[in-house]
């Protein structure tokens, strides 16, 4: 009987919707005037009660006559990740027999009217913008040991979406450390080889607040609709679903959907998926099917990649101290980074200032707290007596060598720069003096820098340390 349905169906839908909506149906139950069927969720059943309602009837009522009724059972797996599948009777809400001329062969998106921004009436003809951002690239997004892994599984799901067993693909990592980045760079890429497929880049955010609006419009339908005509979905921020069950309940829908058919879906958060709070077990375990990559902090040498990396973007020149300065400092994460060099970048420019070290100090200070750790006398006694080569003994004598006064006056000038120690007490750590003798060498030292080039190589040398 089922089967005589379908044939009937089949021959007054477009192909597509037939495979979507009447393919995964089972006929299960048949009794003298009712079929039962199985349904994989409620979304299908509400569906097909939405929009194939009357062609179902028709279809019944030949194959039953006019009694003929419609019972629905929808399988899915329970909420709490229980392996029992439970099954829910509903009734077809179209009691009646249909007489076959009251039949409008059901058209998708019968409405003029836009229900869902995405979703353009007549579904074929949908044009779905993919929301990539250009800028994020794979030629862009610099290789390290961080991320060499998600780097190569993209790749490789760029070359082949859908055709490899990364799928879904979940990129995670801490915040600004390019999951976002290499997300875009996917689909950029795959729109590069793949023009005619259909690829959306969305957060999950925006995810979550097209459903909540499509629920209080009424069109959850369309959206649900809207999603399975993708063949590349990235959604960003998966963390973000945690606690919506709502939410989470239609992308498992919508993930299944894709996946069955073979279409590529890209994830990323900013936790392992095991740690994602307040999230469905079916949807991780589903997460899981694929390849779970993860982005860790970058290594110094990729940060000093990446500082180039931008430096060449913007053609800037900077010496080579200066980067390592700043990817030596700020290693909390790669927007952190951009975010210092470019700030960098932009104070000396418009402060026509040279890039000095002290500039960079001053801005990577402002995005690492930790930089602004204690630095003591003691280890500046050391720092500048090792610099020079003798011991700290040697330092604090009562030496008057050229080479050995200026060491110890360097060291009072960095103990005034870099301690919050008075003058006295600087000046009784580094061999007993007084704090005319400190503000003295501190006054020396000014006048040196001015000019003596070699006494101000010495001290840019030392200063630096005092950076790291
Ligand atoms: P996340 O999404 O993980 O928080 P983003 O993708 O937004 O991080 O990355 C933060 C910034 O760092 C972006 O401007 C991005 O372009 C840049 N970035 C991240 N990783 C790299 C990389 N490997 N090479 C170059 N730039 C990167
Ligand atoms: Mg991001």
């Amino acid at each position: 009987v089922w089967n005589n349905c379908l044939e009937f169906i089949k021959d007054n839908i477009q192909e597509q919707a037939f495979k979507t909506w009447f393919m995964p149906i089972e006929a299960i139950e048949l009794t003298e005037n009712a079929l039962y069927i199985q349904v994989p969720s409620k979304f299908f059943y509400e569906w097909l009660e939405e929009h194939y309602v009357k062609i179902l009837k028709v279809a019944l009522t030949k194959q039953l006559g006019p009694d003929a009724k419609l019972l629905y059972k929808i399988q899915m797996e329970k909420t709490s990740g229980a392996k029992q599948p439970y099954t829910e009777q509903l009734p077809s809400t179209q009691r009646g027999p249909v007489k076959p001329q009251e039949l409008d062969v059901p058209i998708q998106n019968k409405n003029p009217e836009l229900k869902n921004p995405f979703v353009i009436p007549g579904i074929r003809n949908v044009k779905i913008e993919s929301q990539l951002n250009s800028n994020y690239s794979f030629d862009n997004f610099l290789e390290g040991d961080s991320n060499r892994l998600a780097r190569s599984a993209g790749m490789a799901v760029a070359n082949k979406p859908g055709g490899t067993s990364f799928n879904p693909l979940l990129i995670f990592g801490g915040v600004g450390l390019g999951k976002t980045h290499l997300a875009h760079a996917i689909g950029v890429e795959i729109k590069e080889l793949y023009p005619e497929k259909t690829v959306l880049y969305i957060s999950a955010e925006v995810f979550t607040q097209q459903y909540i609006d499509s629920v209080r419009k009424n069109t959850r339908n369309d959206f649900i609709y809207f999603y399975q005509l993708i063949d590349v979905l990235i959604v960003d921020d998966i963390q973000f679903l945690s606690g919506k069950s709502g939410t989470q309940d239609v992308f498992f829908h919508i993930f299944n959907h894709l996946h069955q058919n073979g279409k590529q879906v890209i994830l990323t958060s900013d936790k392992a998926p095991v740690d994602i709070q307040d999230i469905e077990q079916r949807l991780l375990s589903r997460f899981k099917w694929g390849l779970s990559a993860e982005i860790s902090h970058p290594d110094f040498e990729t940060r000093v990649k990446i500082v180039e990396g931008i430096l060449f973007r913007d053609g800037v020149n900077m010496p080579k101290e200066i980067i390592e300065y700043v990817a030596k400092n700020v290693n909390s994460n790669i927007r952190e980074l951009e975010g210092a060099i470019i700030s960098l970048i932009a104070q000396s420019s418009f402060n026509k200032r040279e890039v000095t070290i002290d500039l960079a100090r001053q801005v990577v200070e402002k995005f690492v707290k930790s930089v602004k750790r204690e630095i003591s006398i003691d280890y500046i006694q050391k720092i500048v007596s090792d610099y020079f080569q003798m011991d700290t003994e040697t330092l604090r004598s009562k030496t008057r060598k050229r080479n050995i006064v200026q060491a110890r006056q360097l060291a009072m000038f960095f103990a005034k720069k870099y301690t919050k120690s008075s003058l006295a007490t600087i000046g009784s750590q580094i061999g007993d003096r007084d704090h005319a003798t400190v503000l003295h060498a501190c006054k020396t030292v000014d006048n040196l820098l001015e000019t003596d080039k070699e006494f101000k190589k010495f001290h840019d040398d030392i200063n630096i340390k005092f950076s790291m």
